[in-house]
């Protein structure tokens, strides 16, 4: 069993923690905020007070944070993870954050010895609960292969997308699609109510036809149709509008310094910034149907 390291005990990182303890990991935690910590510690972690104590004599380090300037920070920073980790340590940075900083930061870890992959994740609070998720993965096969067995207690899909920064490159291309297919979606069953055409009528001819996609079938805007769908429980998130902007964001500052058109993508975040604008930014990103409907 490993010695982890976990930096980032929120929504997400909290739950992954603690299935790395209930695997039989030795876990040591940090949050800059003490309720991930406490939370840790009742399910048989160690919460330590430091970034750098969460870094030494850990055989695996794993964040999970916010935004790549919190990465920056925690692996660059005086007494953050480069400075104190051991020889032959791995980090797994499973943080949705930039391509660029992605690329940064392993290129940097490798400069120093180590190994690191950036590992984003797909499957939400409760893929992370339930050691669901699916890692899109990015960095050398040799950190891959020793991160593996670590990924597999949570999640249930690992995929090694490419080099360094390709998890990222995969996880925002796959949320941008997400992003675009909801307004489809959503404007698709706004027409349908102004030509009268009843919801499930949409739904049973659509999700059998060419206009299948996620967005109808499994996390259908509107209620009724898919009942565990965010929308019967008034939107209450699921995925939230702010998160989906973000990574929205993200994609479009990847697409202007690749070079590559993405007008629809833009588009998108465009709505999603209003929307969030609009007061909704901690509803389920699905709730864009409401504001599709007043626009
Ligand atoms: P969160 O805000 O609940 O958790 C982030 C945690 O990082 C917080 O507890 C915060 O206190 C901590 N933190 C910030 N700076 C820190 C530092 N310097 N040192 C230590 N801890 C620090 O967010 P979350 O929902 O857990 O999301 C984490 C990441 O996962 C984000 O990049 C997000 O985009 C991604 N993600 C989230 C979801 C989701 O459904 N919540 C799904 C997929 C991916």
């Amino acid at each position: 069993m490993a010695k982890i390291g976990f930096i980032g005990l929120g929504n997400m990182g909290l739950p992954m923690a603690q299935n790395l303890i209930k695997a039989g990991h030795e876990v040591s935690g940090f949050d800059v905020t003490p309720a991930g910590s406490a939370k840790l510690a009742e399910s048989g972690g160690k919460a330590v007070k430091e970034i750098g104590d969460a870094a030494a004599e850990m055989d695996i380090v794993v964040t999970m944070l916010p935004a790549g300037q919190h990465v920056r920070d925690v692996y660059l920073g005086n007494g953050g993870v480069f400075a104190r980790a051991k020889k032959g340590a791995v980090f797994i940075d499973c943080s949705t954050i930039d391509v660029e900083t992605a690329r940064a930061v392993i290129a940097e870890a490798e400069k120093k010895g180590f190994l690191m992959l950036d590992a984003p994740v797909s499957g939400g609070v409760g893929g992370a609960q339930g050691a669901t998720l699916t890692f899109m993965v990015g960095g050398s096969d040799a950190a891959f292969e020793k991160a593996k067995p670590i990924l597999e207690t949570m999640g249930k899909t690992i995929v090694h997308a490419g080099a360094a920064g390709a998890g990222q490159a995969a996880k925002i291309c796959n949320n941008m699609i997400l992003g675009i297919s909801m307004i489809a979606v959503s404007e698709a069953f706004v027409l349908a109510e102004k030509l009268g055409l009843d919801k499930q009528k949409l739904f049973d001819i659509s999700s059998k036809s060419s206009g299948q996609c996620w967005s109808m079938t499994t996390y259908c805007p509107v209620p009724g149709p898919v009942p565990t769908s965010p929308a019967n429980r008034d939107y209450a998130a699921g995925f939230t509008a702010a998160m989906m902007l973000k990574d929205l964001k993200l994609s479009q500052e990847a697409a202007k310094s690749a070079g590559a058109a993405t007008p629809l993508g833009a588009n998108a975040a465009a709505l999603y910034q209003k929307y969030a604008d609009s007061g909704e930014a901690g509803k389920d990103f699905s709730g864009i149907i409401n504001y599709l409907r007043k626009s």
